[in-house]
């Protein structure tokens, strides 16, 4: 099948817990609020069910009622929760939001500074239950039900055992998709109990991983296909080095395992249109652009407006995840009077990260500015402002700010792992003769091959200002707009369905 074929339209449900703009703690939300509309303007009819946490009702779209609730016997009580209904932006896909407010209405959406909410299990638990209702509501039997990470991991054994016998289940192919299998939905094995499905599933092949139930595990088992984010990471977990525990599932279904990279909503993401930005540029004046907002975010964070000095950014969740370790670390040699460069961070998480950054930060108060917490505007403006932006993860399934940073003319320098290996060129004598070099890569996941990947993206900074501009205008006229991501994905939907039934 090429992607020339016309397909006939879809019925599409897509399971997440976030979608831009409704909740979001990281690119899961922005996958699932843009995938939707790009399949819907492809002509297909996208239902988003998610639940309704508290963010959801202050993300400013209209919250209707509807005339549905639905019931689930969990924990040995009754829950009932009411189907809210909301829209997408652009009004064309349909969000049904659960809403019990004992399980959602509370001010993080997994956890707190104590770790993650001790009934985790049972909340996604019936999040899954209900949406098996929510689907029932709905004007036409789904096709495609599309899982998002481990919260929705029951769907696929729901359907594939017929669980309460829903009519649209006989018709239905599920996929599931892995945004990180470092978040797996590891629960004791009592909480079996909490999903209805019977002890007979509790086994090594089917939802149990050493004693425990596994709720990514199931959907990995039971699901008809697999998508995760990126190429290199479709390759790099089915290694046990990048697999968490679950290599050889994934080894066992690679038939149906497929990687396809994430977009960007360049609607949001574009230094031309930004919203957050006071100045707007493109590629022919980003040289001015880029510098007006680098010297406003430096008046307001307190640096120096020094164009010799390049500003390098850098945002994320704090966690292990992102190399925080190996930026810590490095930063030390980074941040004396004499330093080439200046840096700004925007990030929230782990308190230990908090704590180093904090310290460097009114240490170096000139040299590094430290925004602790989120903010949409902080990191459309930090794009805009940096010259460089750093991405040293020690895995990343996709990435989405070296996508965001391509747009805007900064240049990310990354470790080549999972997304950023796929999606970032490296700068050498044969990218720059070919024009093909858009950024810099680490040769190894260690704080001193950071630190040289650093000093070669400031030597050419600084030394070959025609090179430059180059790696600039080269990311800058990169397309990882969803269009194509869009059509794999239907490509997928569709040789799944042409499988299965
Ligand atoms: P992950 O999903 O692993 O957190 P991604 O790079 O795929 O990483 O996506 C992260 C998304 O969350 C990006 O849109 C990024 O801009 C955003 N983000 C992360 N931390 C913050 C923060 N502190 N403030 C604002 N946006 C953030």
């Amino acid at each position: 099948m090429t992607s020339t074929v016309e397909l006939s339209p879809l019925n599409i449900v897509l399971l997440t817990t976030e979608a831009v703009p409704f909740a979001k703690t990281g690119g899961l939300a922005d996958v699932c609020g843009s995938l939707p509309q790009q399949l819907a303007e492809r002509g297909h009819k996208v239902t988003v069910i998610m639940p309704a946490f508290r963010q959801v009702f202050g993300c400013g779209r209209p919250i209707e009622p509807t005339d549905h609730s639905v019931s689930v016997e969990i924990a040995g009580k009754t829950v009932t929760a009411r189907l809210l209904k909301s829209y997408l932006p652009g009004d064309q896909c349909e969000v049904l939001l659960i809403d019990q407010p004992s399980y959602y209405d509370r001010e993080h959406l997994y956890g707190d500074a104590q770790g993650d909410f001790w009934d985790n299990c049972e909340r996604f638990s019936f999040f899954c239950r209900a949406a098996l209702s929510a689907i029932d509501t709905l004007d036409s039997p789904p096709d495609i039900v599309h899982c998002n990470d481990w919260q929705t991991g029951l769907i696929p054994a729901y359907v594939a055992n017929r669980f309460e016998s829903h009519p649209w289940m006989d018709h239905v192919t599920t996929i599931m998709t892995i945004h990180n299998m470092a978040y797996q939905g590891q629960f004791w094995h009592w909480d079996m109990l909490l999903n209805g499905l019977g002890w007979s599933e509790f086994t090594p092949d089917k939802m149990e991983f050493y004693g425990h139930l596994n709720l990514l595990k199931t959907g990995l088992v039971f699901a008809d296909s697999i998508t995760t984010v990126s190429q290199r990471y479709s390759q790099e977990i089915q290694q046990a080095e990048y697999g968490c525990g679950l290599d050889g599932v994934l080894r066992n279904r690679r038939d149906v395992l497929s990687g396809i990279v994430n977009g960007v909503d360049y609607q949001i993401w574009d230094p031309s249109t930004d919203q957050h930005l006071d100045t707007h540029y493109g590629i022919d004046d980003w040289k001015a652009g880029k510098q007006a907002n680098r010297s406003a975010l430096r008046q307001e964070l307190g640096l120096e407006d020094n164009p010799e000095i390049p500003l390098i950014g850098l945002i994320g969740r704090l966690a292990d995840q992102k190399g925080w370790d190996l930026v810590t670390e490095m930063m030390n040699n980074w941040l004396g009077d004499g330093s080439p460069v200046q840096w700004v961070v925007l990030g929230t998480g782990d308190p230990r990260y908090h704590q180093t950054l904090s310290d460097l930060a009114n240490r170096y108060g000139k040299r590094l500015a430290v925004h602790l917490g989120f903010s949409d505007k902080m990191a459309h403006r930090i794009e805009a402002a940096s010259d460089m932006f750093l991405m040293p993860s020690r895995y990343e399934p996709c990435g989405l700010n070296q996508l965001y940073s391509l747009r805007y003319g900064t240049v990310p320098i990354v470790n080549p792992t999972g997304g950023l290996a796929d999606t970032v060129t490296d700068t050498t004598d044969e990218t720059v003769r070919h024009q093909t070099a858009t950024g810099f890569h680490m040769n190894s996941f260690h704080a001193r091959a950071l630190g040289e990947a650093l000093d070669r993206a400031v030597t050419t900074y600084r030394d070959r200002p025609d090179v430059w501009e180059q790696i600039v205008r080269t990311g800058m006229q990169q397309d990882w707009s969803w269009r194509q991501s869009a059509l794999r994905y239907e490509q997928v939907y569709q040789e799944t369905i042409n499988r299965v039934h």
